[in-house]
């Protein structure tokens, strides 16, 4: 879509939502600059800015300006969930690993995320796991209802082409196909599996054709910044003809990965930032870089405090990357347990397991999350930055 088109289509979407002049003009005036960097999508007449917000002629988004930005709930906005913790897979970086219990049951998820809902929730991801895993995904998918934006992260195991158009019949609007290399060999060492490269490229396509937005949700390793591969990747990810790159970097949330060469340095963070500037001018990809949306200059860490993560067990999070646990939700509410989790966890400007790793692993006892007691102890010593500049606009009266 051209920039004019682009630009009079977010206009036209944002009169729809005509409260949003009630919200702070301070606020509204760092929300079009920041939605001012991407380029609106348009599938189907919804327009996406990135899969990280609901379109924003959506349900979803009326939600996030009346009852985030108005009514200034203190529920989550954000919400993960992990459907299962199966996968054929084996990433050296999964977040998931050394995790075990009684998995949520169908009735259970569809509880949880009604409650999710009630609290504030208005984009949620499903995960795993291999999220496809779920016998009942359809039926989960189903049970959200349409005020509500849903992505899917998958690897592509198990799709076929009826399931996905039974998943975007049942109110799915994005997917992130799960791509770490553009080279088969490198992917499939990744990932532990051999055929996964050729797995993630077949999802690519069947559900570029079912009509949904794709994306590809690529881990970048911290070798691949420090040898200036990024862009040589980026290429490859257009010459798929897809919706967005949803970029992130290896977090260090699991044990191979807590040491200080894991961690993405400021500079490097902001050099990611400056290459999603310059490739979404171009236009021809969106780039949704996290540590762009997740900067200080921006919206900054939510985790605990406007994002929450529940695993496949119940075990209640600060988002996906914090292996420590609130509380369990068959033991407690999800709003109960957020409540005490977000009374200890400020918005601010820094990722919280980048500062904090050190703490995961001076508490893990071989297995994960962290219980709730070691949970409140490492609290007592973590650290955390100041608050980003969304939150300062939000917060400041
Ligand atoms: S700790 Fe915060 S910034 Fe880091 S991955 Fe989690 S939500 Fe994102």
């Amino acid at each position: 879509m051209g920039k004019f088109r682009s630009n009079f289509a977010l206009v036209k979407s944002l009169l729809a939502n005509i409260r949003i002049i009630r919200v702070k003009p301070s606020i509204n005036w760092f929300l079009a600059k920041y939605m001012g960097k991407f380029n609106l999508v348009d599938i189907g007449g919804q327009f996406f800015i990135h899969s990280h917000l609901p379109s924003v002629n959506s349900k979803a988004f009326t939600r996030f300006i009346n009852e985030h930005l108005l009514a200034r709930t203190l529920g989550p906005s954000h919400a993960q969930i992990s459907l299962t913790n199966a996968c054929p897979q084996n990433c050296r970086y999964c977040y998931n690993k050394d995790r075990s219990g009684e998995l949520l049951n169908t009735a259970e998820i569809k509880q949880l995320i009604q409650e999710l809902k009630e609290m504030g929730v208005f984009w949620l991801g499903f995960t795993g796991g291999e999220p496809l895993l779920n016998k009942d995904i359809v039926e989960i998918i189903e049970s959200v209802g349409d005020n509500c934006a849903i992505k899917l992260f998958t690897s592509g195991c198990n799709l076929t082409e009826q399931l996905a158009a039974e998943l975007k019949k049942a109110g799915l609007l994005y997917v992130s196909v799960s791509l770490d290399h553009w080279e088969e060999k490198e992917h499939d060492r990744i990932r532990g599996y051999k055929g996964a490269f050729q797995t993630a490229l077949k999802a690519i396509d069947i559900f570029k054709s079912v009509g949904v937005h794709v994306s590809v949700s690529a881990v970048l390793s911290r070798e691949m910044l420090q040898k200036n591969q990024v862009e040589e990747f980026l290429k490859f990810l257009i010459s798929l003809d897809i919706h967005e790159a949803w970029l992130s970097e290896t977090k260090p949330t699991v044990e191979a990965l807590w040491n200080e060469d894991s961690v993405i340095t400021e500079e490097e963070r902001l050099s990611l930032v400056r290459l999603q500037d310059k490739y979404n001018k171009e236009e021809r990809i969106t780039i949704n870089y996290l540590g762009h949306f997740e900067g200080g200059e921006h919206f900054g860490c939510n985790a605990g405090n406007k994002m929450v993560y529940i695993d496949a067990f119940g075990e209640v999070s600060p988002c996906v990357f914090t292996p420590m646990t609130f509380g369990n939700v068959r033991d407690k509410s999800v709003q109960a347990i957020f409540s005490e989790m977000k009374e200890r966890f400020p918005s601010e400007s820094c990722c919280f397991i980048n500062q904090n790793y050190e703490l995961v692993k001076k508490f893990y006892k071989g297995q994960f999350p962290i219980n709730k007691e070691d949970t409140l102890e490492m609290m007592k010593e973590v650290r955390f930055s100041p608050l980003s500049e969304f939150s300062r606009l939000y917060y400041k009266r």
